[in-house]
């Protein structure tokens, strides 16, 4: 039988999750979630989780401001009894030749110049005992933390659906429908749904899925990887997020006295997103072994387990964010890059705005899926 309501939101990684939970605050919508396999069956379930604001453009940085408000007050906004996030601030690391790129992020902060401080070397050293005090620090924010992206996907869902959000897992869209230049819905493995809004949050599979009614946002796929180390005994007060100036690797406190090290390959590469293998080559484990021990003041045993993880980039390594020329009521929001649960509780606000209220803009210029080459 025919589902019919007002949203489908295509994709529950923590993107589409985000969005459904806004779309539900927005106002008196029948949302509904299709998702082909679980709730974050995708690239979501193997984030490191990262929430800080050293991002590339700045209306990421505010994104990635506000959602670290959201998941700051995650327990609170979600009806949740403990909170899945864990604040820890965020430093953002320098060789010595980096001045000029340190430079450079904190004057995309320099409205903002008392939550982002510099750090002098050796200054996190003092505060965190285990942290090398040979090491270079840029800039230090208290507003960046991690948790569980799959478990806050989990909850994000859960609020939305005591709001009314239906949804649908093992429902695949095989088909988006057009008529007459508008969407008016999906069909899917679990049967055909009628909307005349939809939203396709699908991650990697978003071309795939836009490939049904011959679209393209033409996302590159990157490929990364994520290890985990024990932290050195001395290590007493833990530590906060490492983010490399360079976006190449990462280092964040994990429960369990461990730590997820992590590298982001800057080369877009081409990749069966569908059979992501396990295997992390060697130099990739040496490369983040090599980051680790920049970082602590002993040497890291060898990491106790690694996973790869693939994500995908939209043109200029900026997101695809709005309305899709070619269908009137079809919106995307995929491209985030290593940063989409950073700032996915901003996203999913403004992709609500968007299509709740009809004078916001149905796409932020920088980030508008229109500016790919040939979107037919
Ligand atoms: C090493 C590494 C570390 C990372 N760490 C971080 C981090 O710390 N912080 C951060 O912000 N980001 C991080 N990322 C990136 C980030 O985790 C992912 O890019 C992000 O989770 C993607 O979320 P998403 O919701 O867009 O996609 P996904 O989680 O992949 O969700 C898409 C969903 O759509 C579903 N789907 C696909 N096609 C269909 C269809 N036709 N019908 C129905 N459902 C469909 C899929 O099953 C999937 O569940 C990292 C990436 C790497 C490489």
């Amino acid at each position: 039988m025919k589902q019919i309501g007002d949203v489908l939101v295509i994709g529950a990684g923590v993107i589409g999750a985000a969005i459904a939970f806004a779309l539900t605050r927005a106002g008196n919508l029948r949302v509904t979630l299709l998702e082909k396999g679980p709730l974050a069956a995708g690239m979501t379930r193997r984030s490191a989780g990262l929430v800080h604001p050293f991002q590339a453009h700045p209306t990421l940085i505010q994104f990635a401001l506000d959602s670290y408000a959201f998941y700051a007050r995650a327990a609170e906004l979600l009806g949740a009894n403990k909170s899945e996030f864990v604040s820890t601030g965020a430093a953002l690391l320098g060789g010595a030749t980096d001045a000029a790129k340190i430079f450079a992020h904190a004057q995309m902060f320099a409205s903002d110049a008392r939550e982002v401080t510099t750090l002098a070397r050796g200054a996190l050293a003092a505060q965190y005992p285990g942290v090398s005090p040979q090491l270079y620090a840029g800039l230090f924010t208290p507003r960046a933390g991690y948790a569980d992206a799959a478990q806050m996907t989990q909850r994000l869902t859960q609020a939305a659906r005591q709001r009314g959000l239906t949804i649908a897992t093992g429902a695949q869209v095989k088909q988006i429908l057009l008529a007459q230049g508008r969407v008016r819905g999906a069909l899917t493995t679990a049967g055909e749904y009628e909307a005349p809004l939809v939203i396709v949050a699908a991650g990697g599979w978003t071309d795939k899925t836009l490939a049904t009614i011959g679209l393209t946002t033409q996302l590159q796929f990157q490929r990364g990887a994520i290890l985990f180390y024990e932290q050195p005994p001395n290590m007493t007060q833990g530590h906060p997020l490492f983010w490399d100036v360079n976006g190449e690797f990462f280092l964040r406190p994990h429960p369990y006295h461990l730590s997820a090290a992590g590298m982001l390959s800057p080369q877009p590469q081409a990749l069966q997103f569908d059979a992501l293998d396990e295997y992390v080559a060697p130099d990739i484990a040496r490369d983040v072994s090599e980051f680790v021990a920049r970082v602590w003041s002993t040497p890291s045993a060898p990491p106790k387990r690694a996973h790869t993880i693939v994500y995908s980039v939209g043109a200029g390594g900026l997101p695809m964010l709005g309305q899709m020329p070619g269908a009137a009521g079809l919106f995307v929001a995929a491209g985030f890059g290593a940063n989409a649960f950073a700032v996915a509780p901003a996203v999913g606000e403004t992709i609500a705005r968007m299509v709740t209220d009809t004078s916001a803009p149905s796409a932020l210029s920088f980030f508008q899926p229109a500016r790919a080459k040939d979107n037919s």
